[in-house]
This record gives structure tokens, sequence and C-alpha cells, in this order.
């Protein structure tokens, strides 16, 4: 077995048994390697950037489930809205709108996520926790025809702190229970918490993840 299918299966049964989905975030690696991951049964595939992704799209088959994951800008959603399978960080009324247009000109509902922003760090990406419904009053989501809206996401803090990430993973899973109850009530669509990345996926699937985006561990460090 090579190294990336050792460590595949390895992160694989940790996910499994937690019920989650592993996301391997393929960013910056080459095709070569999803195929290898895709040859052992794999399909979710994570992205962050709208061309690498079309390329790789392209050279890969279709049964594959690509997750946007990083910040996206509303005028590169048009280019994804027919096949994306998840964007998982949403953070802002005009991207939800421009997803929705883009959703009704595929005749689809594009499922998102929408991401907090739990970490310590500085970020000017991810709305606030403390203020968990500030996007979701002023819309009525049945009017969003072009949008499935599934859950949160975040990152939390790079830190070698076990209990400060814990501790953040808690606030969103938290903020996904309070945002389900008051705005998504009964609905069963809304049930997905991505969290957790190479340094911290085992607190994360602890703390409720059904989500985790693995990159460097599988593949190795990028450059
Ligand atoms: C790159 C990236 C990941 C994967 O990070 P690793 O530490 O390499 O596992 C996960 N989530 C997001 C949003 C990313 O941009």
């Amino acid at each position: 077995m090579s190294a990336l299918s050792e460590m595949y299966h390895a992160i694989k049964a940790e996910t499994d048994k937690a019920g989650a989905t592993l996301v391997a975030v393929s960013k910056t690696k080459p095709v070569a390697l999803i195929q290898e991951l895709y040859a052992l049964g794999h399909r979710d595939f994570g992205e962050n950037r709208v061309t690498e992704l079309l390329e790789k799209k392209e050279a890969l088959p279709d049964d594959i489930n690509w997750h946007f994951i990083g910040h996206l800008q509303r005028n590169k959603v048009k280019a994804i809205a027919p096949f994306v399978h998840l964007v998982h960080a949403v953070d802002s009324e005009r991207l939800l709108r421009e997803i929705d247009k883009q959703g009704r000109a595929n005749e689809r509902r594009i499922p998102v996520l929408l991401q907090y922003h739990i970490a310590a760090e500085e970020s000017k990406y991810g709305l606030d926790p403390d203020a968990p419904g500030a996007l979701l009053e002023t819309i009525d989501f049945d009017d969003l025809a072009g949008v499935a809206v599934r859950g949160v996401m975040g990152m939390a803090t790079y830190t070698d702190n076990d209990e400060q990430i814990a501790g953040e993973f808690d606030a969103l899973a938290e903020t996904f229970r309070y945002v389900g109850n008051k705005y998504f009530s009964g609905q069963e669509s809304f049930r997905d918490i991505s969290m957790g990345m190479s340094g911290d996926y085992p607190i994360a699937l602890e703390r409720g993840s059904t989500l985790v985006r693995v990159g460097s561990l599988l593949f190795g460090n990028r450059n």
C-alpha cells in the first residue's frame, strides 16, 4: 500500500466510526493523487479555487462530489453552479443571493453551509457566532428556490491548545443547534456541521462534526 492509501484508510476508519464524511482537500495537488483515492472508492473532494476546480473536474470522472471549501467570489458562482456538491463558506447575503440566482438558472437547489467565525484569530470571513441570526433575519428562505441551507461551517484557531479548539467547535455546534431550531425547524436537510482539518479533526469528530476537511495529512504539505 502507498503512504496515501494507508493514511486514507486510517482517517476514513475514524470518520466512518463517527458517522462523518471525509472531504479530501486536494487543492494544489495533482489529478493523479485524486485518481488514486478515487480508485479506492473515494468520491468527496474539496477545492478552494474555481479555476483549479474546473480544470480538475474536466480531467476526472463525473461522479465526484466537488466541495467548494474556500471564500467564493460572487462572479465565480456561475461557473460551478451546474455541478458543485456543497458550498461550505457562505457568509454574506449578496453571495447567498447570487448562489440562489445561479441555482435557479440551473434548475437546482445548490447546497450551502453558513460559515461562522469561531477562531480567536482575526478574519474578514465568517458570520459572527454572537449574532447567529444576523444574515437570517432579513431573508425569507421560502423565496430562495435556488439554494438549500444544509448547516454550518467553521475553522478553529491554529493552536496546540486542544481545550481551546474543543471550545470553539462546541460554540459552532451550539450555533448549529440554535440556527437550526430558530430558522430551519423541523427540516431534516439542515443537518451538517463542517469542522475539523488535518490538525484538529479528531477533536471535531468528538464535538459532533459531520464533515471533516482534511488536506495535508492525506496528501502531504502544500508548498
Ligand atoms: C486548506 C483547507 C483545509 C485543509 O487544510 P489541512 O490543514 O491541509 O487539512 C480545510 N478547510 C479549508 C477551508 C481549507 O482552506
